[in-house]
């Protein structure tokens, strides 16, 4: 067994581009997947490459490197658009995982209760992913594809996560539940980014997770928002029963009508929070 944990990003490619190695990063998800808390095989660490960390911006994306923590990301200076991804920060887990835990290991776990993924969603996220002769980007929707499955290569890194930054825009809120007050794995969440313009929804980005194999955005009540004025009447009288896009599971968690139900709630009182947000201003 290899352990190695380079300095630079060049290094980590040709070791992974050589032999299989596991990426690990903060490894909140790798350990508590073993048996014993061992991870076997050759471990690529990634977590002292300091190009994949941080959050900076460029004439067209906000880039946010994959080693980025949590707690960065919560103690983050970020526009108010991403509220709901500093709000997911602070609920993921303990504040322990926060500290070790990466939006990258997030992303490349493909739970479908990984809380980060609506929001990036809600964000028109991109990922970039690279390996020793390559770059590409991906969608985030593309790039997950099944529970726990993603369309990375054996030889590449997931390097950043891209917001362009023609979608920085609104207010939003990020809602989740769970069986409990702390150390929530959630049941359902609702990410819901919303630009309003004279008293009118603009646009709306609401996406959904824990409730289909992927998180997903809910275009279809997304549509019956867009030109209505945000106010409480709109939102007590939005007819859920269209949406299309949930096909939640019965598990160990909850039960599917549970999760259809708590679901709807969750949307409603997203609206109402993003309501506030906006007379508050
Ligand atoms: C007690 C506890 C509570 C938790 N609570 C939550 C919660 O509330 N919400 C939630 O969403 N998650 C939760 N998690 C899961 C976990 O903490 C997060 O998913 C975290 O963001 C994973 O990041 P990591 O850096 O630890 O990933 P790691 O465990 O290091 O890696 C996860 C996977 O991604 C791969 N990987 C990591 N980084 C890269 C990269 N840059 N390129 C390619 N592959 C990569 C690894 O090979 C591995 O397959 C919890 C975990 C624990 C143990």
């Amino acid at each position: 067994m290899n352990y190695l944990q380079p300095e630079k990003l060049e290094t980590a490619l040709e070791q992974i581009n050589s032999d299989n190695f596991t990426i690990a990063a903060g490894c909140t998800d790798l350990l508590p997947a073993t048996d014993k808390n061992i991870i076997s095989g050759n471990i690529l660490d990634i977590s002292k490459i300091s190009s994949l960390k941080g959050i900076s911006v460029d004439k067209e994306f906000r880039r946010i490197g994959s080693t980025t923590t949590w707690s960065e990301i919560l103690n983050s200076n970020l526009p108010e658009c991403y509220q709901m991804l500093r709000e997911c920060s602070r609920e993921i887990g303990s504040i322990q995982i926060q500290n070790s835990g990466t939006i990258g290991g997030n992303l490349c776990n493909a739970s479908p209760a990984a809380d980060s993924v609506p929001c990036l969603l809600s964000l028109n996220a991109s990922v970039e992913l690279t390996s020793i002769n390559k770059k590409r980007v991906l969608p985030l929707g593309k790039f997950i594809n099944g529970s726990r499955k993603t369309e990375i290569e054996k030889n590449e890194i997931l390097t950043s996560i891209l917001i362009p930054k023609n979608n920085e825009k609104g207010i939003s809120n990020f809602l989740k539940i769970g069986a409990r007050k702390y150390l929530i794995i959630s049941i359902t969440m609702i990410a819901c980014r919303l630009e309003v313009n004279k008293d009118l929804i603009d646009s709306i980005s609401l996406s959904i997770g824990s409730c289909s194999e992927v998180a997903k955005r809910i275009t279809s009540i997304e549509g019956l928002l867009v030109g209505k004025k945000l106010e409480n009447k709109t939102i007590e009288n939005l007819d859920l029963n269209s949406m299309t896009e949930l096909s939640p599971i019965t598990d160990i968690r909850s039960d599917k009508k549970y999760r259809e139900e708590a679901s709807k709630v969750l949307i409603k009182q997203t609206l109402h929070n993003c309501l506030k947000k906006i007379k508050s201003e």
